[in-house]
């Protein structure tokens, strides 16, 4: 039995007006005055200066606003590296993602891109890439996908959605500021805490599980039901607490998998680009065979909070598409066989996906 050897973190603060400090963060980290530190930051931010004022430029230092609007692609990741290769003469002394998982996932893929050779498609997969990326740091302005700590980044590809996972892709650093937080919407709010919720139920539930990802998982499960379900919790120490659900989420996931919501999931976005917060909810509402008291409590909270879910998104579709989904799905081994063992195929059939994708 070998045991994997994996990275961490290096380097996190965590505390409100943290963000404050990363100009001294950063400081230190420039490689001279010609090789700019790149902030890749939500478009959403643009017109917000309480957050882009507060963004420490100096010397050639600039900021792409990128969308969040779709999901990362590997030609967008491609179009970034180029634009930044172009633009500048020397190799940039970091990139600084600002937003939730998709530009989290954009700044490690980018950083990952500007040292390796090829498309970004070439990486999508396990322990690919060769070099390590440049400087990178993340900060969440929304919590629960665990992007901020965890070894992968999820890009759709030409023919497949998968992460590129690697040693290389966890950030060097990572600002946990909470009040970054307090302008997400409320649906939005609940999409991505509940994919934190669905990473521990999946994890906890999952044959990979070790105590290193149930420690974690634990941790995560009981403050996500704490910010989901309990009333007396302040807005500040439910930001708080749902910032660092997600960061122990992501932990519990490092050593273990994700499994059937994810999966499936996949198949979702591909296809309709649904994203992955709402995705998770519209399939973990159907699994009950699978998470029956992972399900019942998602129900409560949603009820709780008033969410309503798209219905019969799957039902207009055609065998030929019902099928993409299914095969992209299928594709993804290890969440099956964390979810279900090693015969998994036993009970996952094409039939049966299908069956479960036009319930939703
Ligand atoms: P997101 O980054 O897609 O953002 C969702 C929405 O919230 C966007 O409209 C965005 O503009 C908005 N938003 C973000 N912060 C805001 C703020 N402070 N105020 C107002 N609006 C704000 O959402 P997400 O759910 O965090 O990320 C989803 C992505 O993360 C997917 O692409 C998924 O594949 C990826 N993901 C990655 C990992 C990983 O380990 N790398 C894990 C899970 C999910
Ligand atoms: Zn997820």
């Amino acid at each position: 039995m070998s045991y994997k050897n994996f990275p961490m973190v290096p380097r996190v603060v965590f505390g409100r007006g943290s963000f404050n400090q990363l100009g001294e963060i950063l400081a230190p980290k420039r490689l001279n005055i010609n090789a700019p530190f790149i902030f890749l930051v939500d478009d959403v931010f643009k017109s917000d200066s309480w957050l882009t004022s507060r963004i420490p430029l100096a010397y050639n230092d600039q900021i792409i606003f990128v969308s969040a609007a779709e999901e990362p692609k590997t030609e967008q990741v491609d179009e970034l590296v180029e634009s930044i290769i172009l633009k500048f003469n020397e190799r940039p002394s970091g990139i600084i993602g600002i937003g939730g998982g998709t530009l989290l996932d954009l700044a490690k893929a980018v950083s990952i891109m500007l040292t390796n050779k090829g498309k970004a498609q070439d990486y999508q997969g396990w322990d690919l890439v060769k070099n390590k990326a440049i400087y990178h740091v993340g900060i969440p302005t929304i919590s629960g996908t665990g992007a901020e700590v965890s070894r992968t980044t999820v890009l759709t590809g030409p023919d497949k959605k998968l992460g590129i996972n690697s040693d290389f892709t966890p950030f060097d650093q990572v600002v946990l500021d909470s009040e970054l937080t307090q302008s997400v919407p409320k649906n939005q709010w609940f999409y991505t805490g509940m994919d934190c919720y669905i990473h521990c139920i999946e994890s906890l539930e999952g044959t990979y599980l070790n105590t290193f990802s149930q420690s974690y998982g634990d941790m995560a499960l009981s403050l996500c039901e704490e910010i989901f379900l309990d009333d007396d919790l302040s807005v500040t120490e439910s930001q708080e607490k749902l910032m660092m659900a997600s960061w122990h989420g992501g932990m519990s996931i490092v050593y273990s998998q994700v499994g059937v919501a994810h999966a499936m999931s996949y198949g979702l976005s591909y296809l309709l680009g649904i994203k992955h917060g709402i995705g998770n909810c519209i399939v973990f509402d159907q699994l009950e065979e699978f998470y029956p008291e992972g399900v019942k409590v998602f129900k409560e909270m949603k009820a709780k909070h008033n969410i309503v879910l798209p219905q019969g998104i799957c039902s207009k579709l055609n065998d030929q598409e019902l099928d993409t989904m299914i095969d992209i799905s299928l594709g993804l081994v290890p969440l099956w066989e964390n979810a279900l063992g090693k015969n998994w195929k036993r009970t996952i059939t094409r039939k049966k996906l299908k069956a479960l994708y036009l319930r939703m």
